[in-house]
């Protein structure tokens, strides 16, 4: 990144980001984010387009991907397509479009206008299944279907009650140590299962430096804060600038020990991980990032890239997934993802329940389907790879671990276990002897 000493007749803002976006800036007038208090004092008058280059650097694309591109966006050049902001510019938003592409199934075409969540694919995302049968697990967690009309009793816009525990708008403070900071609302593509999809791509949570502020306010204000986590939507399609804004102000306080991000960009916007941005981010360490990962698919050579820059610079990885029916609701799935994310060097961190928001029926799972998963990886697998199974409480209870049972009774001497492959152990334990009273 630019910083605020170098010579102010030539900069290059983006951060050196995006190629195609790549401009001389030129000037003594304040940048176009100056709003935001950038850290470093860009300037500019005009802009002069760089001459482009050759291409170092940028992430192997499969043949697959390489047709879809010649095939659907044949103007796009290769810098274009390597542009993160060409990818948000140019995501599906119409039915009409993803039509042209990838015919709808009547389920997928009956949809429009009938999700409370906005339509959005990045063409990358979309490449990895264009010429996908409706039942392609990375086309049912992004493609809307008529099943979201349907919301059962049990289900509710705001299952986590996250509304009730939010001291500032965009901030919501449920355990004591720690608080969930909502930047923005926007996601480069939606995942139908969205358990903000109440928020998220409604224009209600916007990133607006006054909010923000209040929110930091408030954490500076709570020392019993040690942890932020940024989410929203999707932090990491907000510029380097936005993000460095907010990650200087949180480190200048001296109680918020860890900063994490949720982000699901490695995933459908690989692109967004360049180096100024991984630059950028390890100036804030300790600094976390849990990534949102569904199915092996996504584990492409672009994603395998994104992970790497962001290990090499010493972030460490968790990922979070959502345990969704028909989509990675078998053992061999997850397996497979859980494998995928470790060669890229990602912990497996939460399987998450489908949260019951309003029409995701048709993805939850029962909660016994999860326990066989796990139970069918734990000791068939390293125990890194085996994610911790958790549900969320409805009403706001946080999370909660779930374990299949391995322990079958107890004498007064031992316990008696099974082990992974459902054979018999006995641990000795004896139980205690009561103290006698009085
Ligand atoms: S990336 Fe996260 S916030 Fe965005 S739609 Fe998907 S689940 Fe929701």
């Amino acid at each position: 990144m630019q910083k605020a000493d170098a010579p102010a007749e030539t900069l290059i803002i983006e951060d050196d980001e995006p190629p195609s976006g790549r401009l001389v800036l030129k000037s003594f007038y304040p940048s176009p984010v100056a709003d935001f208090g950038p850290v470093s004092r860009k300037r500019h008058t005009f802009i002069v387009p760089v001459k482009t280059r050759p291409i170092k650097g940028l992430a192997k694309t499969t043949p697959k991907t390489r047709a879809f591109i010649k095939k659907y966006f044949p103007q796009a050049s290769t810098r274009d397509w390597h542009d993160w902001q060409w990818q948000v510019r140019n995501r599906v938003r119409t039915y009409e479009k993803l039509n042209q592409i990838l015919p709808l199934c009547p389920e997928e075409l009956l949809a429009d206008k009938a999700s409370q969540l906005p339509l959005g694919i990045t063409p990358y995302y979309l490449s990895l299944f264009s010429d996908s049968t409706p039942e392609h697990p990375l086309r049912r967690s992004v493609v809307p279907t008529v099943n979201e009309w349907i919301k059962m009793p049990c289900e509710s816009d705001d299952p986590l009650g996250e509304d009730h525990q939010s001291p500032v708008p965009g901030l919501v403070h449920r355990y004591p140590d720690r608080v969930l900071f909502l930047l923005l609302d926007f996601c480069s593509t939606y995942c139908r299962y969205c358990t903000r999809s109440r928020v998220v791509g409604h224009g209600g949570i916007l990133a607006s430096r006054a909010r923000w502020e209040k929110a930091i306010e408030y954490i500076r204000n709570t020392p019993t804060i040690r942890d932020v986590l940024l989410s929203g939507g999707d932090p990491l399609t907000l510029s380097n600038d936005r993000l460095e804004w907010v990650l200087s102000r949180l480190r200048q306080i001296p109680h918020v020990q860890i900063i994490r991000i949720g982000t699901k960009v490695p995933a459908v916007l690989p692109q967004r991980i360049t180096p100024a941005l991984v630059k950028m981010l390890k100036q804030y360490h300790p600094l976390w990032l849990s990534l949102h990962f569904t199915h092996p698919d996504e584990c492409t050579p672009e994603t395998h890239k994104a992970c790497t820059m962001l290990a090499d610079a010493g972030i460490p990885l968790g990922s979070q997934t959502v345990l969704l029916k028909g989509i990675n609701d078998s053992v061999e799935t997850m397996t497979d993802l859980m494998h995928k994310l470790m060669k890229m060097r990602v912990r497996p961190y939460y399987l998450y329940q489908c949260d019951p928001i309003t029409g995701s029926g048709h993805f939850r799972t029962t909660i016994h389907q999860g326990l066989d998963i796990i139970r069918g990886m734990r000791g068939f697998t390293t125990g890194y790879a085996v994610p911790t199974y958790v549900v969320d409480a409805p009403g706001g209870g946080g999370k909660i671990p779930l374990m299949p049972d391995y322990v079958c009774g107890h004498t007064t001497e031992d316990l008696m276990l099974t082990n992974y492959e459902n054979k018999p152990f006995t641990y000795p334990d004896p139980v205690q002897a009561m103290p006698v009273q009085g």
